[in-house]
């Protein structure tokens, strides 16, 4: 890459899912990458392929905290994604998201930088109008188990708009719809990561209510495509962007797909609907064609395919690991016997 061309990129959340498909696609692309993350989801195993890479830096940071870099684009990822996850510990979820955004807001302002918020789907809530569009404010309970989340997410947005207004900012803001692909945490709860780790383990899948409500899942390497388009679409293209992949499913639709695609002999069985569970969520991407000429291209059985082989992939590591450790431990063992009976 030209040195012209060739920028210091920010990552915030590098270490997880999304964040670590970007941090390789903006590596390859022979940018100076500096992933900071927290590891509270993420994990280094997700990013340990780019250690041997000289323009791939990683730091151990809270974005609650303040931050001093000098860099010339900012991708602001951190934040618990999953339910699971992000109910947690709800008052740092709502931490990260808010705190978060001020500093790297803050960061932005002061260097100059061009910053990308990761915003989300949840910012409509269970959602009165269907697809969503970007000018639908959503149906969001400001005091439920999901609102640490989705207020914290939407707090970030007005953050975004105000520093833009007031700052004159250079941002964008992506609603990013269900996304899924490799390196997804395999117990963070999500519908995909659950159906294939059960699927798997021949375990039984479990649906959530009747398994009629509807998600819309776009595969990861089009998000980070999406990524990178929006934040090098032109200064007036602010968002908010509807991110997604427009093809609808109910979750005992997915549920049957991945149970076949697996060749698994798990059964379905069903469990209590969460609370403020979205009943259907399909986004709109009109806006994403017309201003980042962008669409999905990959199929949902090829993305499931593809997700597929990593979670067999993973279990197949971690079955190999424990047997490794088993045999550690038992050699340890045998020694710590062998020193005592010969005392
Ligand atoms: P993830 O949990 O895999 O990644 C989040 C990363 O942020 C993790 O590496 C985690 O350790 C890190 N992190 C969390 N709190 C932090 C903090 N205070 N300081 C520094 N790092 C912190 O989730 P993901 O699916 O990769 O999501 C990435 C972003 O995209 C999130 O902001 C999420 O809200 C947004 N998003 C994701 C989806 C999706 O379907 N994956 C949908 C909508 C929005
Ligand atoms: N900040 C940061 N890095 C910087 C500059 C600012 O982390 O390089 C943080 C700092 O915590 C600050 C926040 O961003 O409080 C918001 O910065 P801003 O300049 O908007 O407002 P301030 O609070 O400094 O008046
Ligand atoms: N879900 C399910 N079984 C599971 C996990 C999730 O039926 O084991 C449902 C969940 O109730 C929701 C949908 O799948 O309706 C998507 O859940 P996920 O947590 O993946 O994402 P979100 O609700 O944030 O869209």
């Amino acid at each position: 890459m030209k040195e012209a061309h060739r920028k210091r990129i920010l990552v915030t959340g590098g270490a997880g899912f999304l964040g670590s498909h970007l941090c390789e696609r903006l590596v390859m692309q022979g940018h100076d990458v500096l992933c900071i993350d927290n590891f509270y989801t993420g994990t280094k195993d997700n990013i340990a392929h780019l250690f041997d890479c000289a323009n791939f830096e990683l730091m151990r940071h809270d974005v609650t905290f303040p931050l001093y870099v000098e860099v010339d684009e900012i991708y602001n990822l951190a934040c618990p994604a999953s339910p699971v996850h992000y109910q947690h510990d709800p008052v740092q979820t709502t931490k990260t998201s808010v705190h978060g955004a001020i500093n790297m807001l803050g960061l932005a302002k002061r260097v100059g930088a061009r910053i990308f918020q990761a915003s989300t789907s949840e910012v409509y809530g269970d959602a009165r109008v269907h697809p969503q569009t970007e000018d639908y404010w959503g149906h969001v309970n400001p005091i439920g188990p999901r609102s640490c989340y989705d207020e914290g997410k939407r707090c970030a947005e007005t953050l975004f708009m105000d520093y833009r207004r007031q700052h004159g900012l250079s941002i964008k803001i992506a609603r990013i719809f269900n996304t899924y692909g490799p390196r997804m945490h395999p117990s963070d709860g999500r519908v995909v990561s659950n159906f294939m780790m059960q699927a798997l383990a021949g375990e039984p899948i479990t649906i959530y209510g009747e398994g009629l409500q509807t998600r819309s899942f776009c595969y990861v390497d089009d998000m980070i495509d999406a990524f990178i388009r929006l934040m090098n679409s032109p200064e007036d293209v602010t968002g908010p962007i509807n991110l997604g992949n427009p093809h609808e499913l109910s979750m005992l639709d997915i549920a049957k797909r991945i149970v076949a695609l697996t060749g698994s002999s798990s059964a379905l069985i069903f469990k209590p609907l969460p609370l403020d569970d979205p009943y259907h969520r399909r986004p709109d991407i009109s806006r994403a064609l017309d201003a980042l000429d962008w669409h999905p291209v990959t199929s949902l059985d090829e993305g499931l395919q593809r997700t597929a082989r990593y979670f067999q992939q993973l279990v197949q590591q971690r079955d190999s690991r424990a047997a490794g450790s088993d045999s550690a431990l038992t050699h340890q063992a045998e020694a710590l016997r062998r020193s005592i009976v010969a005392d």
